[in-house]
């Protein structure tokens, strides 16, 4: 399938599952993830209205700014060794997978101005997956107040690959959850009011449960670089 079809798909049930929520139509943002694709592909996104495309590797990512630049908002959204971030904290406008102070603080020194970050959280205690526990949350955001650069925008997780789909809903409805316990602490640097949750395989149940920017990789652009442009 070409992609503006893609788009046109992931939209329409994007907007289908707003509706079975009963929340407002375009209330959540695709993040295309293009970690698979080529740049031509990532062109073509944004030749069909997708404008936020996602990296997970700090090479991709470069490559993909340097090719593309500021017509894009760019998120990074994968683990983020702290001594990568120098190269890539110029081009992101938000980074999705804050977990570590000591990453926080290479942010927070790099960065010349506050960077939208999320905290992300490791709902379902996946031990390969990386994240702040639960109740571990907020006291982690608590330190942030000390690094002036750091936006805690929202949270962010990734639920398990998995066929139960009661199971991922519960982890998108604790993250959920976690973010109105955030939110009421009325943190000025941690508004908090963004949730970045659902991927291809999980989406819909994610903007059920409140998803605000959902990223979308495989759907959109196939499995591998060149396949189904
Ligand atoms: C690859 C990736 C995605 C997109 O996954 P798909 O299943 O291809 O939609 C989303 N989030 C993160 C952190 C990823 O690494």
């Amino acid at each position: 399938m070409a992609v503006a079809e893609n788009v046109a798909l992931v939209k329409e049930r994007i907007e289908r599952a707003l509706e079975r929520a009963g929340r407002k139509p375009g209330d959540v943002r695709i993040v295309a993830v293009t970690k698979t694709a080529t740049v031509e592909t990532a062109r073509e996104l944004l030749q069909n209205g997708i404008t936020h495309l996602g990296e997970n590797r700090s090479n991709e990512f470069l490559h993909k700014y340097a090719a593309i630049g500021k017509e894009a908002v760019w998120h990074f959204i994968g683990t983020l060794q702290s001594r990568k971030v120098k190269d890539i904290i110029d081009y992101a406008d938000y980074i999705h997978s804050l977990d570590r102070l000591s990453l926080a603080r290479e942010i927070d020194k790099r960065a010349k101005r506050p960077v939208p970050c999320f905290v992300q959280v490791n709902i379902s205690k996946e031990s390969t997956k990386h994240g702040i526990l639960e109740e571990e949350t907020l006291p982690f955001i608590e330190k942030l107040a000390q690094y002036p650069n750091i936006k805690v925008e929202g949270l962010m997780t990734i639920a398990p690959y998995t066929e139960d789909r009661g199971l991922i809903r519960s982890v998108f409805r604790r993250l959920k959850k976690l973010q109105e316990t955030v939110q009421r602490q009325s943190y000025p640097f941690a508004p908090c009011k963004e949730l970045s949750m659902g991927m291809s395989n999980d989406f819909e149940i994610a903007v059920e449960e409140g998803a605000t920017f959902v990223r979308i990789g495989t759907l959109l652009v196939g499995e591998n670089k060149g396949v189904r442009r």
